[in-house]
């Protein structure tokens, strides 16, 4: 087994006292810099002026452009989207990376293919919360953690590794468990699990699935509880005791069409195109195209985004979910903007 850090193994003075910037403000970005502050570190927000600077002075967070919270701060926390890490970094960051600073990212895409490279006298580690960010700041307010993933690229200072499970035990991770990676390694496998399974793979999962009913002459909103809705319900039971307790949950009948039909769905060919995935992502092909999406301005992103909105399914579940207020209730909302 490798090692787990909990709360108890942190010893997080080395942070008290340091001022930490936060760049970016969206979904990682307000997780972090509120769960960070209510754990009694010195944050500063810097993000560009618009929804997400408004957002953080409601929230009552010091906010100031990226050069000034770069410039005032000891770690710089870079929670920007990838794409975008690099120009931002360069006009606004790196002037105010002087020696003995920390940089920090949630995710190694832009140190890991070469996009930016820090100077030899900051520390450069990553802290990466397994979960979206919405989920690291309700989880945090409930008194739970994500897990999360912590690596260091340069110890410059000696504290690199101190400093990242520091910050892991501000945000909430150590709650839940911090284990140490590397850059490539979270990189790839952050990149894998989200094209794989957790977001590509379960959107076509469950798409197909409801397609599959809808043309088969069934009603939309069964096809959508029984697709989208319910899996929401047994991921519970998967992620509260494994496959077991989900197993254990639903009907015999349900398990024994489990082991049957799972297989049929995902089927050694299946395997073979994630192992395709993942080779794309360790040579960098998967980078390469998605930089050149966004220098070209992102049509290819654009055309998907349109066409997953106007599926079927969504209208549908925008419908039901409406006369389903009590989804949302108690909960922070996540809002699609
Ligand atoms: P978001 O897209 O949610 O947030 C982006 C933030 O950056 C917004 O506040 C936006 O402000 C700001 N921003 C964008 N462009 C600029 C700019 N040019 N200058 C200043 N501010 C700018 O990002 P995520 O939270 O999704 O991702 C951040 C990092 O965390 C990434 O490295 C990602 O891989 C990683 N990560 C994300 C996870 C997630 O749950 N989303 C999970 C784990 C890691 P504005 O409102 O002005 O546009
Ligand atoms: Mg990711
Ligand atoms: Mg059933």
């Amino acid at each position: 087994m490798s090692k787990m850090y909990y709360e108890q193994d942190i010893n997080d003075s080395v942070l008290k006292g340091k001022k930490i910037a936060i760049i970016g403000y969206g979904s990682q970005g307000h997780a972090h810099a509120l769960n960070l502050k209510e754990s009694g570190f010195d944050v500063v927000v810097g993000v560009r002026p618009g929804k997400s600077f408004d957002q953080a002075k409601e929230d009552g967070v010091a906010v100031m452009s990226v050069a000034e919270a770069a410039e005032a701060a000891d770690i710089i926390q870079i929670l920007l989207p990838d794409e975008r890490q690099k120009a931002v970094y360069e006009a606004e960051i790196a002037p105010h990376l002087t020696a003995g600073k920390a940089l920090m990212f949630a995710h190694g895409f832009n140190i890991h293919f070469g996009q930016i490279t820090p100077p030899a006298d900051v520390d450069v580690f990553l802290v990466a919360p397994k979960g979206p960010g919405h989920l690291v700041r309700r989880q945090y307010t409930e008194g739970a953690g994500v897990p999360g993933l912590f690596a260091i690229h340069q110890d410059a200072t000696g504290q690199a590794k101190d400093l990242a499970l520091a910050y892991g035990k501000g945000i909430g991770s150590a709650r839940g468990g911090l284990l140490e990676t590397t850059f490539a390694e979270e990189t790839v496998t952050d990149l894998f699990g989200e094209q794989a399974v957790l977001c590509g793979g379960a959107t076509a999962l469950v798409q197909a699935g409801f397609e599959t009913l809808v043309e088969a002459g069934y009603q939309p909103e069964l096809a959508y509880f029984e697709t989208l809705h319910e899996l929401k319900l047994i991921v519970d039971l998967m992620f509260e005791g494994g496959m077991e307790t989900m197993r254990y949950s639903v009907s015999d009948t349900a398990e024994w069409g489990d082991y049957v039909t799972g297989p049929r769905i995902i089927t050694d060919d299946v395997k073979a195109n994630m192992k395709a995935v993942l080779t794309d992502i360790q040579d960098g092909t998967f980078a390469k195209d998605w930089i050149k999406e966004n220098e070209t301005g992102r049509p290819r992103y654009t055309k998907y985004k349109e066409a997953g909105a106007n599926h079927q399914i969504e209208e549908v579940g925008r419908k039901l979910r409406a006369m389903m207020p009590f989804i949302q209730a108690g909960k922070e909302k996540v809002v699609v903007k």
